[in-house]
């Protein structure tokens, strides 16, 4: 194992973070390795969404320190976000295509302006891309002629042409229809499978349990529980209190 992989990948201490008076991280921990699929579960509120804008830097911390890849990205200087944002791919909520490019300019877009890669070699990856995530023949089509599964493995293959090192994925599948969650879902399930270090926010607890090497319970802006799938939804698990509630409603 060389020195580099000992390192894990991302390790935010005491994350601090709030809107006005209202205190959304208080004193936040997280340690994600290589190769790991990390999925973070807990109630509408708890400061899920937030944590991960703070770590793709979309929001700044008030306290903490975000450790990517050994280095202090938060306490950076704003100049070095961009740079950061392009070793973390995030997929949203609302897949958040550009509506006016064809599948496969949305995803060889980044490459070609953020990158220099030629527009040849872009298009070509993309195309690639396209065929990852199970949508080989899509490419012409616009995000408006998709379905919300097929947008999404978009915006999937989208954040995979900047080859980040951590996928962060923000309930990935709540806006779509029951239909197509599933196909999202298993193509999460491969990239995790192939060692794409990422962190899953998710209501999905089938995904959890199978895709997951780790389950985190965020609670009022701190993780309050955290256990490998089999233990995480093992009934006769000793859980927090309110962990029990939180999985005793889905169920
Ligand atoms: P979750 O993703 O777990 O549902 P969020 O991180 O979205 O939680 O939100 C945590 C809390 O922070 C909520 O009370 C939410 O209303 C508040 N919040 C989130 N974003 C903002 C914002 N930009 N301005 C003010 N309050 C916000
Ligand atoms: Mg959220």
């Amino acid at each position: 194992m060389s020195a580099d992989a000992k390192v894990p990948l991302l390790k935010a201490s005491a994350i601090h973070k709030s809107y006005g008076d209202l205190s959304v991280l208080r004193g936040v921990d997280l340690k994600v390795t290589r190769g790991e699929c990390l999925c973070i579960v807990g109630p509408s509120g708890s400061g899920k969404s937030t944590l991960l804008r703070c770590i793709n830097l979309l929001e700044p911390i008030e306290s903490g320190r975000i450790l990517f890849e050994g280095d202090d990205i938060a306490g950076a200087p704003k100049s070095r976000a961009p740079a950061v944002r392009q070793r973390i791919g995030m997929v949203f909520q609302n897949f958040e295509l550009f509506q006016h490019l064809s599948a496969r300019d949305n995803v060889a877009l980044a490459p070609v302006k953020v990158k220099g890669m030629s527009r040849t070699q872009a298009l070509e990856r993309a195309q690639m891309l396209l065929e990852k995530v199970h949508l080989p023949d899509k490419g012409d089509a616009f995000p408006d002629e998709l379905s919300g599964g097929q947008q999404q493995r978009v915006a999937i293959a989208r954040a995979l042409a900047m080859e980040p090192a951590l996928m962060l994925y923000d309930e990935p599948t709540s806006a779509l229809d029951p239909e197509t969650v599933g196909e999202v879902l298993q193509v999460m399930q491969e990239l995790a499978e192939e060692g794409r270090t990422s962190i899953v926010v998710t209501h999905e607890m089938g995904f959890a349990r199978r895709a997951a090497d780790r389950v985190m319970f965020m609670d009022g802006g701190l993780f309050v529980h955290e256990a490998p799938p089999a233990d995480f939804f093992s009934p006769d698990a000793t859980v927090p209190e309110r962990l029990a509630r939180f999985l005793g409603r889905l169920s």
